[in-house]
């Protein structure tokens, strides 16, 4: 039997506990919970005897590894997973997996739902612009992109995508046009929108001159991670191109001074790509299916530090 805790800063939402404590229990495991910590001594204490954690936005570093003497797989129920330290949790034999595409559908709907609210300028009671017709230009065709196409093509839109290691054909094979570079996709496109993971290679990528070959009016949205833009060069751009607008769902950290593009610039208050009930629910239960798997049969299917 395998002792699994659910480690979460911000709660999943009871029914989601719920259905996860079905999963754990019925295959025999043990399920214990902690919500709402306010002090890291408060996880390290939690995770002294556990085999198996599931986590959120919450940082596992090699400090709490080393504080779990037992542990042998943290999953984050999400797809983003920049939040566990990867080196220390290979250094520690212990496996890392993330739930990809449980929340793709919410963050896809987010995306169209911030471009409707921007072309309409912020539901100011100005007259706006449509999506259809527009061409959105979709930087990395994994979970998330390939439900914002899905979602745009109903919008009317023309869909193009690059993806560094997603091949053209398969791009192809979803009805959206294929860009041979990242490069090509920003100047085609009426919208970028941002779907890479925070890697070495990404981060500080969407930078001055990236953006800068953006059309006339365009729209930078990004639903992906802080970290890939490089805030000093795109707030300096912003300065001298009163056409582009910069709409994000995570929080620059120059906040305050890209607020002052009045008209240009939204944030949601805190990240809510990911925040429906339907994806909390359903990236939780993968995370307990996925431990079940990893303890009954070796699965370690979804591990990103192989
Ligand atoms: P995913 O792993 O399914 O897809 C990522 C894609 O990026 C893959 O197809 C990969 O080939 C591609 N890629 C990697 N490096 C690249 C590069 N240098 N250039 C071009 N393409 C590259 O991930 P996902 O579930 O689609 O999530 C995408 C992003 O969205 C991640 O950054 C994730 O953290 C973020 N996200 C945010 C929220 C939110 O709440 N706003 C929710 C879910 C995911």
């Amino acid at each position: 039997m395998a002792k699994v805790l659910i480690a979460t800063e911000k709660p999943f939402a009871a029914t989601a506990v719920a259905g996860m404590k079905d999963v754990i229990e019925g295959a025999g495991n043990e399920l214990v919970l902690l919500e709402k910590y306010t002090e890291k001594a408060q996880l390290l204490a939690a995770v002294a005897d556990v085999d198996a954690i599931i986590i959120r936005s919450d940082k596992i570093d090699g400090e709490v590894m080393d504080a779990a003497k037992n542990l042998k797989i943290v999953v984050r129920a999400g797809a983003g997973y920049d939040n566990v330290d990867l080196a220390a949790a290979t250094a520690h034999n212990i496996i890392v997996e993330n739930t990809p595409g449980q929340n793709a559908n919410a963050v896809a709907e987010l995306v169209l739902g911030i471009l409707v609210f921007t072309v309409r300028n912020f539901y100011n009671g100005k007259a706006g612009s449509e999506l259809m017709g527009k061409t959105i230009g979709i930087l990395a065709f994994g979970n998330v992109g390939r439900n914002v196409a899905r979602v745009a093509k109903g919008f009317g839109m023309n869909v193009i995508a690059y993806d560094a290691f997603c091949p053209a054909e398969a791009i192809e094979a979803a009805g959206v046009k294929a860009c041979a570079s990242q490069e090509e996709l920003f100047k085609e496109a009426d919208i970028v929108s941002l779907h890479i993971p925070a890697t070495a290679e990404t981060k500080l990528s969407i930078n001055y001159d990236l953006c800068n070959t953006m059309k006339k009016g365009a729209i930078l949205i990004n639903t992906a991670r802080k970290e890939v833009i490089d805030e000093a060069g795109l707030l300096r751009l912003m300065a001298c191109r009163e056409d582009l607008k910069y709409i994000t769902d995570i929080k620059p950290d120059a906040d305050a001074e890209f607020a002052k593009f009045e008209g240009r610039y939204f944030s949601t208050p805190k990240k809510m790509g990911a925040q429906t009930a339907e994806a909390n629910t359903n990236a939780g239960i993968a995370a307990a299916k996925q431990i079940n798997a990893y303890f009954a049969e070796g699965c370690t299917k979804f591990q990103v530090n192989k």
